[in-house]
């Protein structure tokens, strides 16, 4: 078993759409980001690729990369699964976001993860929360996630 640990933030803006888990958040504001700007994928994938000390996203899908130019987060998750080569047990995450209620959409976050990832929903925890007005993420500038795996090798 291995434990791997994830996390990613993206500056709020407008005129993007908010990315989350794959659902598209119905929202003024957006990520700001080379791809589609999904946190909470890349937090999961930075989860994966940890748990199998494999380094980050940033390494595996560089910025600086026109291939990644708004690519949905959905494939970089794909092919991170195809090399990290393991099977989840399961995963437990979490978003933060100040103004912009998340907790209607949880559900559908759950299922889509559930099918992205191959797991039964019974094995996704995704929960929502708000920064208390603290800092730039309580200010609604930037939306945070965080996510943690446990992985068997197969
Ligand atoms: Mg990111």
């Amino acid at each position: 078993m291995r434990i791997g640990f994830g996390y990613d933030n993206h500056r709020l803006i407008a005129n993007r759409p908010l990315m989350v888990g794959g659902i598209e958040i119905p929202s003024l504001l957006g990520e700001d980001a080379h791809s589609d700007g999904d946190v909470l994928i890349h937090a999961i994938i930075d989860a994966l690729l940890g748990a199998m000390a494999m380094g980050d996203i940033g390494s595996h899908f560089p910025p600086s990369d026109e291939r990644y130019r708004n690519i949905d987060s959905k494939i970089l998750l794909a092919e991170t699964m195809n090399e990290t080569r393991a099977d989840i047990i399961n995963l437990d995450a979490t978003v933060i976001l100040e103004k912009i209620k998340l907790r209607k959409h949880i559900e559908d976050i759950r299922k889509n993860l559930a099918k992205l990832l191959n797991l039964d929903i019974s094995r996704i925890s995704v929960k929502a929360k708000t920064h208390e007005g603290v800092d730039a993420t309580g200010r609604n500038e930037a939306v945070e996630a965080y996510a943690v795996v446990l992985l068997e090798n197969e």
